[in-house]
């Protein structure tokens, strides 16, 4: 379920978080999967919805080379607001551009969020919320890390295990937690 598609009549990369309507800017078909060709259509409401509005597959799957993993609309979610927020509490990320979904041709992967640095550095922010093991773990980071790329993992629900924060602290120095519940909670506020 991306955000990001891509406009085939003006030949670019788009946001669906950018338009407040864009059932009135895209005609149906004009939106297609980057990595797939197929036609995306429109999900959901952009004031309303939680997560926001947002793209899906017509087969509801992606076909494409890329490494696609299920995302669950609180994975959706937390890749909104990681996208939206991290780069206000983090004063060293306020000159790097943030881009949702963004592609490393290399390994073939998509990460969830990316803060890309004027001098060249990738920072990836990974959201995992499905049952994962460390050996997962271990292997997409060290997949990232092939292409330069410095990954930190925000862990929830089944993907919140000891096992894996462990894994986090041993391995990366460093742990995150998300608790979809009480987010939900906070932002509808
Ligand atoms: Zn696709």
């Amino acid at each position: 379920m991306p955000f990001i598609g891509h406009d085939t009549v003006n030949d670019k990369r788009v946001n669906i978080l950018n338009y407040e309507d864009p059932r009135a800017i895209f005609k149906r078909g004009q939106i297609v999967c980057r990595y797939c060709k197929e036609e995306l259509v429109i999900r959901g409401n952009s004031r309303i919805s939680v997560p926001k509005i947002h793209f899906m597959h017509l087969s509801n799957e992606c076909k494409g080379e890329y490494k696609h993993h299920p995302e669950s609309p609180e994975h959706l979610f937390f890749k909104e607001l990681l996208s939206r927020d991290l780069a206000k509490d983090l004063d060293e990320y306020s000159n790097a551009r943030v881009e949702l979904e963004c592609p490393v041709d290399s390994i073939k992967r998509i990460i969830d969020v990316a803060f890309i640095f004027p001098n060249g550095w990738v920072v990836a922010h990974e959201v995992q919320l499905s049952a994962i093991t460390p050996n997962e773990l271990e292997e997409r980071t060290n997949d990232y890390r092939k292409a330069g790329i410095d990954v930190t993992w925000w862990l929830g629900k089944q993907a919140n295990t000891q096992k894996n924060r462990q894994w986090c602290y041993e391995k990366l120095g460093e742990c995150h937690t998300i608790d979809y519940e009480k987010l939900v909670e906070h932002s509808a506020k």
